[in-house]
């Protein structure tokens, strides 16, 4: 951490500041300018807050420069992780991984033919909320159990991998034997009692950007869960509010190089909730491969029309096959393969 301190700051001043970091912890390498005194703070302290220091006395300008993460930084870690799922497949590599299914899981009819229609387009992963986060209690909420076993059966009649939202602690035992990945819903990307809980899950966890998280929140969110021990973690962009109102949420594509330059963990782009419209999802698929992620989480419909949530933002199975065949056409120019 680098203090700079003010020009006017008394020799008192200074002193006080390098008692501060001292008692911190920190050793402290002062550099006295011509008319500005700047204070290195070295140590291997990272559970600090710069504004305990911003507020001293004399004090001008505070950058931190360590991660307040460890494990999901790149420095624990310096190679990509790649994340094992099950049936030989896994995320973080050179295969890009595509996960694809409703929304909701509705009938048994419609998530039989929705995995039937994914597996054949290309897709590894069934998707299909069986707890759903709905903004208004008024609306379809999920099937629970009933929806789990579906998925399950589902997927392993076409040879596809689960993956569902998890939304509190007393629905992981349940969903355990029929999920291959939990998936914690933006919503809950801060609901620190449940990370924690999966923390100590060994099945891998794709955890999803919170609506208005940056960066810095999301991987000290995966922090929680690997710090508990499981170290399976996946990150996924969704979409955050902006001032924004043509799309549902603005997709920040730019998440994608930015968490591979500081953290090791794969990750995955929803362009579906992420713009919240049909006609954009394709697009904003293409560019977050093109931009690196390592996977993709897209929300396909057998019938979208009559979906009992997200619609809009479903792709058509023909558009979904269209889809793939595109991202087969781009994967090779960004030296992936697509699963
Ligand atoms: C979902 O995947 O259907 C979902 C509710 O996503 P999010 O948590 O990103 O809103
Ligand atoms: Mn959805």
């Amino acid at each position: 951490m680098i203090v700079a301190m003010l020009e006017t700051a008394s020799e008192e001043q200074i002193q006080n500041v390098t008692d501060h970091l001292m008692h911190m912890g920190f050793a402290v390498h002062r550099t006295t300018g011509a008319r500005q005194s700047v204070l290195a703070a070295v140590g291997k302290r990272i559970d600090f807050d710069i504004r305990d220091l911003e507020v001293l006395p004399g004090v001008e300008k505070v950058h931190r420069i360590s991660a307040p993460y460890k494990l999901v930084g790149r420095q624990f870690h310096p190679h990509d992780s790649v994340i094992k799922l099950g049936k030989g497949v896994s995320v973080g590599g050179p295969q890009v991984i595509v996960m694809a299914g409703p929304c909701s899981v509705e009938s048994r009819e419609q998530l039989f033919k929705a995995a039937e229609q994914v597996a054949r387009a290309g897709a590894k992963v069934l998707r299909g909320g069986a707890f759903k986060p709905r903004s208004s209690p008024y609306t379809f909420q999920g099937l629970g159990l009933e929806g789990l076993k579906l998925l399950r059966e589902a997927a392993d009649a076409h040879g596809l991998l689960v993956i569902s939202e998890v939304m509190e602690i007393s629905q992981i035992d349940l969903m355990m034997p029929y999920v291959d990945i939990f998936q914690v819903g933006a919503r809950n990307m801060q609901n620190f009692n449940l990370l924690r809980e999966l923390g100590k899950v060994r099945k891998p966890v794709l955890m999803k950007r919170g609506i208005a998280a940056t960066i810095e929140e999301m991987l000290l969110s995966a922090e929680y869960i690997m710090s508990g021990g499981n170290y399976d973690v996946i990150l996924c962009e969704r979409g955050i509010r902006t001032f924004e109102t043509y799309t549902r949420n603005t997709l920040d594509i730019s998440a994608i190089p930015i968490v591979h330059k500081l953290s090791h963990l794969p990750i995955t782009s929803d362009p579906s909730h992420g713009t919240g419209l049909r006609d954009k999802v394709a697009p904003m698929a293409c560019a977050s491969l093109a931009a690196g992620a390592d996977a993709l989480i897209i929300e396909v419909h057998p019938d979208p029309d009559h979906a009992l949530s997200d619609g809009a933002q479903s792709l058509y199975p023909e558009q979904f096959a269209e889809l793939m065949e595109k991202l087969r056409l781009i994967a090779p120019a960004v030296g992936r393969t697509i699963g």
